[in-house]
């Protein structure tokens, strides 16, 4: 980016900002992955005067630039850090939550791997919308007009000239190479594009598809909102916290916002978006009188539209995962998750529900490493993708400033905890197999547990993935909170498109 544009973006911001203007034809609360995406899109059309305003600061931060830094964000000033509340299943553990609170949302504190949805994923979203429009194949062609793919040429499923860089991790750790080996002596085939045919069969192993570039972080706001930030009609406004919605009846007009303690109210003349991601898009909502009506009357909010579901159906990819201690320092390598396999706990499932990721630095829950792991630790990931518990959240007063309760509820169906044993068992044999020995000088977690042990490890080591989702979500039933083509139902003039 050369320093003309950062300059003319500095500017221009700077007057936007300072001639606030009464109305915008659309407001995009928040500026995470989806915000980002809604914002730039709308904003190519430059009749139309769009209004971005996002709870956290610049992204311009060292450990946000460097693609091998994520490690040092969780927790930092950019992540909401959400705590799960209290769960008798994890021993009665309040796990941490991440995500990006910061120009960029998750996609600057991430772990930067691009993961297409499964096939079969899409075919069900597209079957509980009703819409064919979000099936896999519909949903394909969106990839590619992303994308700015390098790696293999697979023209059918991968885009070129896209906005946003992709490519498989390039010279990976040998870490990576050694762990898809292990896979596929274990009989997980292994694939040369995540992305590409990987994603529509039983699972594979396959080097990571990133999103770096030169060891530098391509976030999706870097990539669609940050290079048109010099136009007239963008203007972004960070650390500004959207506190409700405005309505006439049952019509959104505007919003409210809290910055540097003084709160402002702004008009949306055509629509308010709200992609504030999947824990506060649904508090937002209740705040704003939509939501379950005896919820709401419970904390004293008056009801504008009563979505039972809103707050409900919370999901998140949880996991123990698995620590070696390595014979050799570990050279620090793109985004430290240079390669990933999905596989099935069943074979009788029609998708793969199991995914693992080599993480070259140690990652464990401090309640399953009471000795913390020594730094030149390598971690396999043990996810369940397709879990059958649902979380809830609520709130816990009307008061926008006070916090959400986060029940995740992980392991609370027996399904999850099975399938995560069965997974954790399988990811132990991976790094104690042939293939890594030469990188392994012991097994620090969990080592050989059967049963109860190994039950009791894993209540003790399950990490939330910060793949929250679903809370808001869309679809047909009288659990939905939104169409086929992201209107809250019930009410005019407000789209929800987040995770
Ligand atoms: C540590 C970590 C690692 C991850 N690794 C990967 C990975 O490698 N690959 C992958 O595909 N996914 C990964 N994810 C998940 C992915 O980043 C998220 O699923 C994705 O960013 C969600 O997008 P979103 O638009 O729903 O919300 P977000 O990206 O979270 O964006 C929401 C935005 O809204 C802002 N906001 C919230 N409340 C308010 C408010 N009241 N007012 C104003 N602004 C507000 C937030 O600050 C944030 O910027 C990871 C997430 C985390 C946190």
């Amino acid at each position: 980016m050369s320093d003309n544009l950062a300059t003319r973006i500095r500017a221009n911001q700077q007057k936007l900002a300072a001639e606030l203007k009464p109305q915008y034809d659309f407001i995009v609360c928040g500026s995470g992955s989806s915000g980002s995406v809604v914002a730039r899109r709308l904003a190519e059309n430059a009749a139309v005067r769009v209004l971005v305003l996002e709870a956290g600061g610049s992204d311009d931060v060292p450990s946000i630039i460097d693609a091998s830094a994520w490690p040092v964000l969780r927790g930092s000033e950019q992540d909401w850090w959400f705590r799960a509340k209290a769960n008798p299943r994890l021993n009665g553990r309040p796990i941490p939550m991440s995500m990006g609170k910061v120009l960029g949302g998750g996609s600057s504190i991430n772990v930067m791997v691009w993961s297409r949805g499964h096939k079969n994923d899409w075919d069900h979203f597209a079957a509980a919308a009703g819409d064919n429009g979000w099936n896999y194949q519909s949903v394909q062609q969106i990839y590619r007009r992303i994308e700015d793919w390098h790696g293999v040429t697979d023209p059918a499923r991968r885009g070129k000239g896209g906005l946003l860089f992709v490519q498989p991790a390039p010279d990976p750790h040998p870490l990576a190479a050694a762990m898809l080996e292990a896979f596929a002596a274990a009989g997980v085939p292994t694939f040369d594009d995540q992305n590409g045919v990987m994603m529509e069969g039983d699972g594979g192993g396959a080097i990571s598809n990133v999103c770096v570039r030169d060891g530098q972080r391509q976030s999706i706001f870097r990539a669609y909102v940050y290079p048109y930030m010099d136009r007239p009609n963008l203007t972004v406004r960070t650390r500004a916290l959207v506190t409700r919605l405005r309505f006439e009846g049952k019509e959104v007009t505007g919003v409210e916002f809290l910055r540097e303690g003084k709160l402002h109210r702004i008009g949306a003349t055509r629509e308010v978006v709200l992609s504030l991601g999947a824990i506060h898009t649904p508090k937002l909502l209740m705040q704003s009188g939509i939501g379950d009506e005896a919820e709401l009357k419970r904390v004293g909010i008056p009801v504008i539209e009563h979505l039972p579901g809103i707050g409900r159906n919370f999901q998140d990819h949880f996991m123990a995962p698995c620590v070696w201690e390595a014979r050799e320092p570990i050279e620090r390598r793109n985004n430290l998750a240079e390669a990933t396999a999905m596989w099935k706990s069943d074979a009788a499932l029609d998708t793969p529900d199991l995914q693992s990721f080599m993480v070259e630095a140690p990652y464990a829950s401090p309640e399953a490493a009471t000795v913390a792991p020594p730094p030149n630790s390598w971690s396999l990931t043990t996810a369940v993708l397709r879990t059958a518990s649902r979380g809830r959240l609520r709130l816990t007063r009307s008061d926008p400033r006070d916090p959400i309760d986060i029940d995740a509820n992980a392991l609370d169906d027996p399904a999850d905890l099975k399938a995560l044993k069965i997974c954790v068992w399988f990811c132990r044999a991976i790094g104690n197999s042939a293939s890594l020995r030469a990188f392994a000088k012991r097994e620090i977690l969990p080592g050989p547990l059967r049963g109860a042990e190994l039950e009791a490890f894993i209540r003790n080591a399950t990490v939330s993935h910060s793949h929250q989702t679903c809370t808001a979500k869309m679809g047909r039933d009288a659990m939905s909170a939104a169409d086929h083509r992201l209107r809250v139902y019930g009410i005019d003039r407000l789209r929800i498109a987040d995770g």
